[in-house]
């Protein structure tokens, strides 16, 4: 295969006064390096690899253009020429490495999680404790000239162009929007006085910046918010901002506060493409499409159908830096791809930490992580071929170790087998896929189908051996355990017990909530399906109607399903920062019934019996599927240490508690990266 694979996805750009080699923009991400200024040479060998990696174009974390639109406190500024210098690091790394690289300029208004904040009225946001402040007219003054400042440092600080954010709910959407513009002077009351202030921002920095500079504009197109922007005033916005000066126009989707998710798994790929190509006919500067586009021939489909000009991908390049170079030679088997599971990136955006990524924990640590070639090559054994084993096997042959590894079962990927049953999950394939490219790229001698002993490990000659068995799943105690309507969540996922219509679940933990998900969803999953999933959440299809919302109309449960636990306190409140609202609306939607304190007292014929707050309640169940966390499976330690060996312990066979696939791949490399 060549690069005509992908035609559309690797033809250049031509913007007047730049081309650009291809159609792929690394969207805006928030990785936490940019609001530090020790921090800029991180980011710029994080942004340096990406360039390496021929991406056409690359666009910063959202940079704020003063004070009162910071995202939190000391969060990234950049408004005093002061400031400038530490830019530099990054726009010269950048273009060392042959790329081009924007400053996004992104004013929070009301989503600024600090007490200075200001906006187009006072109105909190519903995900914000901090009321802003209504902007007088001098200060919406003030809040232009801000912008247009920090375009011209940009400039200064060697940016190829910048990008105005005008979607998601900050403050330019605040403007635009009804919802959040209650003004009545020259900055709101009709639709063109709405959108006065970003068509000035946009008129005002090209004015300042010359022809010559990049001006992406990101539009929020499908607001997905009660009383959002209609379809009408979203065209006459576009063209608006294209008249203003813009070079290039970014889809946005759904404002932080919309409830239909974006950018989770379960949303299908592409899902808003659709909205980016019925811009298309109203304008004539490039427009880019966004959300869900992980993998070339998906970026490759909606250019060839003329929807979009350029792909915007965010977090695909934070898991695969070389992942324009692979999809142009071809090698789209070797893609890294991101599995949309948020856990390492946005996770840890709103978690205060540095953003990573959970199939690549290199991301935003290239400087200290470095899979470096070895001198001294070493035979290694890995036992088990879930995540933690396949990171460890593919980064010790890929450094020039000779690695052994052994599974159990006749195929690779421990429980991410288990995982992708799961309807919304299905792209947890795509990490089994890429580990079993690189166990073949890197000569991994692999073992299936063998549950290998320590006798037989200890007389292998190994250097090194690494077990990442995984976990047993936990078994519970209560009387009835045995019982014939009792099962694991491993039988139920792998197929060998199907439940009956009434099923009690017994832990509300992760596992829990996805075997739920499994349960009443027999057919194959919205997430595979565009418009089932927009009928499911309730996107208007055709995009239109305020903020291209209707009701939803999720489809009826295949079982009645109840989900279970003994602590009080919200189900599910240990799930995913910025993903666990997604799994317990979707319950919700499918009548699946949740009791926190629950006492279980046994399992008979008649169902389950439980107590809960001192009543006595039978559920007449079908089936009892236990989903009680898990433990870890050491089975080889003591026979190893017996014989004198040392072995390593990875991923759950090291701590099960609180387990998950970040934790696994990320041990799993780290000690690969020290062999
Ligand atoms: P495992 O994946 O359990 O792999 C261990 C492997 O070792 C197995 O393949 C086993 O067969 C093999 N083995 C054991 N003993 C031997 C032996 N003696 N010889 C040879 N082979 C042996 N995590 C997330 O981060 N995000 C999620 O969204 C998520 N969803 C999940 C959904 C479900 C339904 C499940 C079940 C898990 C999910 N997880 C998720 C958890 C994630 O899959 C685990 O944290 C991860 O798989 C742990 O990796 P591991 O390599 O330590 O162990
Ligand atoms: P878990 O999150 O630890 O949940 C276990 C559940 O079982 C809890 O609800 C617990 O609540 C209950 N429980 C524990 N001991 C019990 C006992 N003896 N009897 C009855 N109930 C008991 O474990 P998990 O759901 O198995 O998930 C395993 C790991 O996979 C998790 O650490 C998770 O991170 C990962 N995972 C992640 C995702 C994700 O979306 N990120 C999805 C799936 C799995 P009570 O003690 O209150 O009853
Ligand atoms: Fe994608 Fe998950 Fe990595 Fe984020 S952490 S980039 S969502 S794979």
């Amino acid at each position: 295969m060549t690069a005509t694979t992908y035609p559309h996805l690797f033809s250049p750009l031509d913007l007047g006064f730049c081309t650009l080699p291809n159609r792929v923009l690394m969207g805006s991400m928030h990785t936490g390096l940019e609001d530090r200024s020790r921090d800029f040479p991180k980011l710029a060998a994080y942004f340096r690899e990406r360039a390496e990696g021929g991406v056409g174009l690359i666009v910063t974390g959202g940079v704020s253009p003063n004070l009162v639109g910071w995202l939190k406190p000391f969060a990234a500024k950049l408004s005093w020429p002061w400031e400038i210098h530490k830019h530099r690091i990054v726009t010269k790394a950048v273009h060392d490495a042959g790329g081009r690289i924007c400053l996004q300029i992104l004013h929070a208004g009301r989503y600024g999680y600090h007490p200075l904040t200001v906006s187009a009225s006072a109105l909190q946001a519903p995900i914000n404790p901090f009321k802003p402040r209504g902007l007088s007219a001098w200060g919406v003054e003030r809040q232009i000239k801000a912008y247009v400042n920090c375009a011209r440092l940009a400039r200064e600080a060697g940016y190829d162009g910048v990008e105005v954010m005008g979607s998601e709910g900050y403050l330019i959407n605040q403007f635009l929007s009804a919802r959040t513009n209650k003004r009545s002077d020259a900055w709101g009351g009709t639709p063109e006085k709405r959108m006065r202030f970003a068509v000035e921002i946009v008129r005002r920095i090209r004015e300042q910046v010359g022809k010559d500079f990049i001006l992406i504009y990101r539009l929020s197109m499908a607001e997905l918010v009660p009383e959002g922007t209609a379809w009408d005033e979203i065209v006459q916005q576009a063209k608006a901002i294209e008249a203003a000066g813009a070079t290039i126009i970014n889809t946005g989707i759904g404002w932080h506060e919309a409830r239909v998710p974006t950018i989770a798994t379960s949303v299908p790929r592409a899902a808003f493409a659709g909205v980016t190509a019925k811009l298309k006919p109203h304008v004539s500067l490039p427009l880019v499409a966004t959300n869900r586009i992980n993998m070339p021939e998906v970026a490759e489909r909606i250019l060839a159908a003329g929807q979009a000009d350029m792909i915007s991908m965010a977090r695909p390049l934070l898991a695969d830096p070389l992942w324009v170079k692979k999809a142009r030679s071809g090698r789209t088997n070797e893609i890294n791809t991101c599995i949309a599971c948020n856990q390492a990136c946005l996770d840890h955006a709103f978690e205060n930490k540095i953003a990573s990524c959970l199939v690549n924990p290199r991301a935003c640590a290239e400087t200290e992580l470095n899979y470096t070639k070895t001198n001294a090559p070493k035979k290694i054994a890995v036992v088990g071929a879930g995540p933690a084993g396949l990171a460890c096997a593919s980064v010790a042959a890929g450094r020039g170790h000779r690695v052994t590894l052994f599974e159990a079962s006749a195929e690779i990927g421990g429980q991410f087998n288990l995982a992708k049953k799961i309807p919304g999950k299905e792209e947890f394939q795509e990490t089994v896929r890429y580990f079993g490219t690189q166990l073949v790229l890197h000569a991994v001698e692999q073992r299936l189908g063998q549950r290998i002993t320590a006798a037989e490990l200890i007389t292998g000659g190994f250097d090194e051996i690494v077990l990442a068995t995984g976990i047993v799943p936990r078994k519970v105690g209560f009387p009835g355990a045995d019982h014939p309507k009792v099962c694991s969540y491993v039988d139920v996922l792998n197929g060998t017990v199907r439940t009956g219509n009434k099923v009690a679940l017994i832990g509300a933990g992760g596992i829990g909530f996805d075997v739920a998900e499994f349960l009443v969803q027999d057919a194959p999953s919205p997430s595979v399906d565009i418009s089932r999933w927009m009928a499911e959440w309730g996107v208007r299809a055709d995009f239109e109607g305020p903020g291209a919302l209707t009701k939803p109309a999720p489809e009826a449960p295949e079982r009645q399903v109840w989900l279970l636990q003994r602590s009080t306190g919200k189900p599910g409140a240990k799930l995913g920062k910025t993903t666990g609202w997604i799994h317990r609306a979707a319950l919700k939607a499918k009548q699946v019934q949740t009791l926190s304190g629950v006492e279980y007292l046994g399992v008979d014929d008649a169902g389950l019996r439980i107590r809960v707050q001192d009543k006595e309640q039978l559920l007449a169940v079908d089936s009892i599927v236990i989903c009680a966390g898990q433990e870890p499976l050491r089975a080889l330690v003591d026979g190893l240490k017996a014989a004198g060996k040392s072995p390593h312990l990875i991923g759950g066979a090291d701590v099960a508690t609180e387990l998950d696939a970040k934790r696994a791949i990320d041990q799993g490399s780290r000690l690969a990266a020290g062999f």
